[in-house]
C-alpha cells in the first residue's frame, strides 16, 4: 500500500514501524499513532507534502540548467551578448528573490528555512533581508 505514494513523493518512501511513521529520507515522527492510517496521514500532512512542495518542479530545474549551459556557451563565442543577457537576468533575479523571501516569511518560514532554501546560513539570510520586515 505504501508504494502507492512512490511516484507522488520522489525521494520520500513511507514505512510504519510499531505505528511510528518513518521516511527513507531520514525523517521520523516524534510520536506513535493509534492506527497505521493515522501514522500514514501524519507522514503525508506533516512531512511528505511539505517536503515535496518546498522543491521546485524538476522540469523547471532542467530549464534553468539548460539556460545556464547556453549562457556559458555564449560566453565563449559572443561574450558581449552574454553580458547583455546576464544583465537582463539580474534585473529580474534580485526583485524576484526579494519577493520570494517576503512570501515565504508571510507563510511562516523561519530565517533558517529561508537560509536553507538559498544555500546560506540563517544569519546571512536574516542580515540580507531583515530590512524587508522593518
Ligand atoms: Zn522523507
Amino acid at each position: 500500500m505504501f508504494d502507492d505514494f512512490a511516484e507522488e513523493f520522489p525521494g520520500h518512501r513511507l514505512s510504519v514501524v510499531d505505528l511510528r511513521p518513518i521516511c527513507d529520507c531520514g525523517w521520523a515522527a516524534d510520536r506513535y499513532f493509534p492506527t497505521t492510517e493515522d501514522a500514514t496521514t501524519h507522514w503525508l500532512r506533516d512531512h511528505a507534502f511539505p517536503a515535496v512542495e518546498s522543491q521546485p518542479p524538476n522540469w523547471l530545474v532542467v530549464k534553468s540548467d539548460v539556460l545556464r549551459e547556453q549562457v556559458e556557451e555564449m560566453i565563449t563565442t559572443r561574450p558581449e551578448a552574454a553580458l547583455k543577457l546576464l544583465a537582463e537576468v539580474e534585473k529580474w533575479h534580485r526583485p524576484l528573490t526579494t519577493k520570494a523571501v517576503q512570501a515565504a516569511r508571510h507563510r511562516g518560514a523561519s530565517w533558517t528555512d529561508v537560509g536553507s532554501a538559498l544555500g546560506v546560513s540563517r544569519q546571512a539570510a536574516h542580515e540580507r533581508f531583515r530590512a524587508l520586515e522593518l
